[in-house]
């Protein structure tokens, strides 16, 4: 699987080290920033330390008591300014101790409940214990935080193991009590790595997640020694370098086609800086998404109304305003939902009619919600299309930069024009059932670089720098 020269040996163990904390920030439900890319003086190991990993229901007080540390010297190592404020999933610098997990194991019993939170004490002061695995012998994990809807089966197959392989490896008894949030570590992936030599204008590079699910987001950051135009390409795709501040740090953001079938593809970055462009390739590998495929079969007068849903113009209007390209970024965070309502159809099943006569793929997150009930915009951005369509109703298409769009269908009323700046969480309109609709609900979707994706990987997770 490696075609890595063995000659940089220590770069590419940091290197992989730092693709494994972006894995673990990707993995998180929660919404993390993902760790600073790596200056000149972390390519240094860190001797005595190790990493925890935030589970449920611990704070930095529970986590300082396990290894021997006050919170006051586990914030200053971790850069803290807000004890209060930790994740699940988050990684902590600790001073590794003899008996403790290198990496914190998922628990063994999992119950679809909170664990109690440990009653904030005053810190107590401890030594440091000594004699530690350091971070550079730490071994390359590859995890998976359990999503909605999510069954350890699911999961198992995704990876293409078994359900006993999975269970194992994290000690679950009882299969069927998984819950959502819960981290598993899967057994016998190899991340993918770097398959060349980092260009001497390249400090760091990183990917989100280490493995792609096809029909959901990928991400690769980069960060180049001087100012650098970036651009790249992945399943014919051809992808832009985005930027936030003087061309050093660079966001590669992208969407796997769902219909990409599961394997190893070339991730090509180009970077020019001026001094004569170079580029580096990732393997990067590609797992089937594992979407639900439904079979319906209806009368055919209804089928031919269903046919009628195929309006290409329109489509081809959507997906040429969803394939432009802002270069200032807007969002600023995760998504936030667009309706305070239950999800009802998730994005990315297979709808095959009557044996297949018709298929259609579904490519946003539906949610119930009675006419009238408000819209809010997923993050902040600038309004690029608010009209009428004959399939989609009354649909609003928000830009957030960086080639990242959102659109809300079958709306009742909208509160926005085109050229209006809204900002995450504003009411833009209200839930109905215009356009070609059964009932009422609001179809909800994201784009990337101009591919539909699983919105509800950004409600879960965050794409920064
Ligand atoms: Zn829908």
């Amino acid at each position: 699987m490696s075609s890595v020269s063995t000659k940089p040996q220590t770069r590419l163990m940091l290197h992989r080290r730092r693709f494994a904390t972006a894995f673990a920030v990707l993995l998180c439900a929660l919404a993390l920033i993902g760790p600073p890319l790596a200056s000149a003086q972390d390519e240094s190991p860190q001797p005595g330390l190790t990493i925890h990993v935030v589970q449920r229901g611990e704070n930095l007080f529970r986590i300082g008591l396990r290894y021997g540390i006050s919170v006051d010297d586990l914030a200053r190592l971790n850069g803290i300014l807000d004890v209060t404020n930790i994740q699940v999933g988050q990684r902590l610098l600790v001073p590794a101790a003899p008996g403790t997990a290198v990496e914190a194991a998922p628990p063994a019993e999992s119950a679809p409940v909170e664990q109690a939170q440990v009653p904030e004490a005053p810190p107590q002061e401890s030594a440091p214990a000594a004699e530690p695995e350091t971070l550079t012998s730490l071994p390359d994990r590859v995890w998976h935080i359990v999503l909605p809807g999510e069954t350890l089966f699911k999961i198992a197959t995704a990876y293409g193991i078994t359900v006993n392989e999975l269970s194992s490896a994290n000690s679950i008894g009882d299969p069927s009590l998984i819950y959502v949030g819960q981290q598993l570590l899967i057994p016998g992936i190899e991340p993918p790595q770097i398959a060349v030599e980092l260009p001497a204008n390249v400090v760091d590079v990183r990917i989100q997640p280490q493995v792609f699910v096809a029909g959901r987001t990928g991400m690769a950051v980069l960060a180049t020694r001087a100012p650098a135009n970036v651009s790249g390409s992945f399943v014919g795709q051809t992808l832009r370098g985005s930027t936030d501040d003087a061309r050093m740090v660079h966001v590669v953001l992208f969407g796997i086609p769902i219909n990409t079938g599961a394997g190893v593809y070339p991730l090509v970055i180009d970077i020019d800086d001026g001094s004569g462009p170079t580029s580096l390739t990732i393997n990067a590998q590609v797992v089937d998404g594992q979407y639900y495929t439904e079979g319906i079969t209806i009368p055919n007068d209804r089928l031919a109304l269903l046919q009628g849903d195929v309006n290409d113009a329109e489509a081809s209007l959507v997906s040429q305003i969803m394939a432009t390209y802002t270069p200032v970024r807007m969002y600023d965070g995760p998504m936030t939902l667009p309706a305070a309502a239950a999800i009802t159809s998730p994005f990315g099943s297979l709808r095959s009619y009557n044996s297949g006569v018709l298929q259609s793929l579904h490519t946003g997150t539906d949610f119930a919600g009675a006419p009238g009930t408000p819209i809010f915009a997923a993050g902040s951005g600038q309004v690029v299309f608010s009209g009428h369509l004959d399939v989609r109703g009354l649909a609003t298409i928000i830009d957030h930069g960086w080639g990242i769009h959102t659109g809300y269908w079958h709306q009742t009323e909208t509160y926005v024009q085109v050229g209006d700046t809204v900002s995450a969480g504003q009411v833009i309109g209200t839930v109905g059932s215009s356009g070609r609709v059964t009932g009422p609900h609001l179809h909800w979707e994201l784009w990337v670089n101009g591919v539909p994706v699983d919105p509800m990987q950004w409600v879960q997770q965050t794409f920064l720098p």
